[in-house]
């Protein structure tokens, strides 16, 4: 029986709106930024596209740096998506660390905005994971060191991502894990302020973003309960609450219904299963930190791998 379009899970997909970009727009072949001192940019090939941007390869002709241009429209209908999207500038652009996504610059031509970024050619971590169906123990070991160290960073800053989840998360030239979209980011007034907003995508929600009663909002422990949900989906292929809709995950991760269905490729030891469920802890305030989570006997009793090549995109690495 095939489920109703509308009630299938929208997991790592983008919910459709007037204001993308159609798929067929090309940007012109080469763009030069307004401004007293213009870098041009020679337009390449699509990388992706997302909500409401389209992502295209650029080089610049003075250096041939390749970047990448994210692509908006100037002019946005809706209200909510252009602060969306300036919440993400703004945000974005103050983020500098290894493991995050470099904002180089923003500007507008014509009917679209063009956002430079740090090129990520490896794709995203959805990507790799489906095509390997799930990574190994030191594999997984370092890209979460790397993307607790990137959220870690964030979190320091009063920015809690809010969207984090392996569609968000890429990969650059030498597989390092580069943290990006933050669409969805908010900035934290203070340690009590809290938000209140619904946001994320199903299979990555934390448990008190669903409540209504009480409404007593979130902190950066939405992100731990994420970290969490990535541990699991790296180890295991799939997010631990997936399912057929979003009310049944929903339901899953209110009761913490999740398990580890091993077999004899992929053991997970203990240390893997309580640094998830660590992470995955109704009670928000019990959630470790990020300080705490890097810290984890999960990162010490086993090998982290230290250099991976883009082989391991697609198969195991070599001395599996
Ligand atoms: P949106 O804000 O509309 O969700 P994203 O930021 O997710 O858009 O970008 C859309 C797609 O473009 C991504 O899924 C990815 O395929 C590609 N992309 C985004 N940023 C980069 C980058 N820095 N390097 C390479 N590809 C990228």
């Amino acid at each position: 029986k095939r489920p109703k379009p509308d009630s299938r899970p929208k997991s790592e997909e983008k919910p459709t709106n007037p204001d993308r970009i159609d798929d067929k727009w090309r940007p012109p072949p080469t763009i030069t930024e307004p401004g007293s001192s213009p870098e041009t940019y020679l337009t390449g090939r699509k990388l992706g596209k997302g909500g409401f941007a389209v992502c295209f390869e650029g080089r610049t002709k003075r250096t041939a740096d390749v970047f990448a241009l994210k692509v908006v429209k100037a002019k946005v209908e809706q209200k909510k998506m252009m602060e969306k999207f300036r919440t993400e500038l703004q945000i974005h652009a103050k983020m500098h660390h290894p493991n995050i996504v470099e904002f180089l610059r923003a500007f507008t031509i014509g009917d679209h905005t063009y956002v430079v970024l740090e090129l990520c050619p490896n794709g995203s971590l959805a990507e790799m994971v489906k095509a390997r169906s799930c990574l190994s123990l030191p594999e997984v070991r370092r890209y979460m060191i790397q993307i607790c160290g990137g959220v870690k960073y964030m979190h320091k800053r009063s920015v809690i991502h809010r969207d984090l989840k392996m569609g968000n998360i890429f990969l650059d030239s030498r597989m390092n894990i580069k943290i990006g979209d933050f669409g969805l980011a908010a900035v934290m007034a203070d340690e009590q302020d809290r938000r209140t907003t619904l946001c994320g995508t199903p299979n990555y929600i934390a448990p008190e973003i669903l409540s209504k009663s009480g409404n007593r909002g979130h902190d950066n422990k939405v992100d731990t309960w994420a970290v969490g949900v990535i541990c699991y989906a790296m180890l295991m292929g799939v997010p631990p609450f997936q399912s057929k809709t979003q009310q049944e995950i929903y339901t899953k991760l209110r009761t913490l219904e999740y398990e580890w269905k091993i077999d004899s490729k992929n053991y997970v030891p203990q240390q893997a299963k309580d640094f998830v469920a660590s992470c995955l802890n109704l009670n928000s305030a019990e959630r470790p930190g990020m300080d705490e989570l890097v810290e984890h006997e999960f990162f010490t009793m086993g090998a982290i791998a230290e250099e991976l090549d883009i082989s391991t995109l697609k198969a195991s690495p070599l001395w599996l």
